[in-house]
């Protein structure tokens, strides 16, 4: 069943998106050379705890993993796509970095990711990243009463086929509100014209995961949460959380 959210509700979720971008924020500037993955996750912490908010991905436990979700953030580097856990790893000169986080505030979730280079940028990983956020922007725009959800997921693997990437199987967005995970699945590949009518009201995170040798497949990791390109090419992820409203499309996950 997918809830459609009032605009009260949308509002309140903009609130607790807003925790999430500042998160995101703060990572982004306190990542460097040198800098752990563990130290990041701090920050996050930080951030969302000063806001009177609460983390959605630590202690996350879904049937498939092994192990409830160690982090608040997911950091996932270099051929990592998405569900990396920020462990005592520290970033090195030229190391592509997705974070996604999730935090609850007052009873509605926001979710979003980043990927971004530390130190020395190489550009075909800068090429790779403008891209996965041209994706997200190409869905977002989609995401419109009128539209149908294969609007949406088409949208996003059109530009990443069209600039020569890959997108991750089996992964894609999902409906958000008092639950991180509600309906519907968002594939980032569909067919125009087909699916889920979009209503205002739909609460959408939007989440293309663009991998740079063009193949879709990954590898699981050793810890059965992090997962990574299988021919170990670099992978990007960002994320928004988006209203379908009357007036187009509304990001919830801005600073
Ligand atoms: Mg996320
Ligand atoms: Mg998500």
């Amino acid at each position: 069943m997918i809830e459609v959210k009032v605009p009260d509700q949308v509002a309140a979720m903009r609130a607790a998106g807003r925790v999430v971008a500042d998160a995101l924020a703060a990572v982004r500037a306190h990542s460097a050379v040198g800098v752990s993955l563990r130290d990041l996750d701090a920050v996050a912490a930080e951030t969302i705890a000063a806001a009177g908010a609460e983390p959605l991905f630590l202690d996350y436990h879904p049937r498939w993993a092994p192990s409830p979700f160690p982090g608040v953030i997911c950091a996932s580097v270099n051929d990592e796509v998405v569900h990396g856990i920020p462990t005592t790893r520290r970033l090195a000169s030229g190391d592509l970095v997705s974070i996604d986080c999730g935090a609850r505030l007052d009873g509605w979730s926001g979710d979003a990711a980043i990927s971004f280079v530390v130190g020395h940028a190489d550009a075909a990983d800068l090429d790779l990243i403008d891209a996965t956020e041209e994706a997200l922007r190409a869905g977002i725009a989609a995401a419109r009463p009128g539209n149908r959800l294969g609007d949406v997921s088409h949208a996003i693997a059109a530009v990443a086929h069209a600039r020569g990437y890959g997108l991750l199987a089996d992964h894609g967005g999902h409906g958000i509100g008092r639950q991180m995970h509600e309906d519907p699945f968002v594939p980032n590949e569909g067919r125009p014209g087909r699916g889920l009518p979009l209503r205002a009201g739909f609460v959408l995170a939007l989440e293309p995961m663009l991998l740079a040798g063009g193949g879709r497949d990954y590898r699981t990791g050793a810890d059965g949460w992090t997962l990574a390109t299988a021919d170990g090419s670099r992978a990007a992820h960002v994320e928004h959380t988006v209203a379908v409203t009357e007036g187009g499309p509304a990001i919830l996950t801005l600073p």
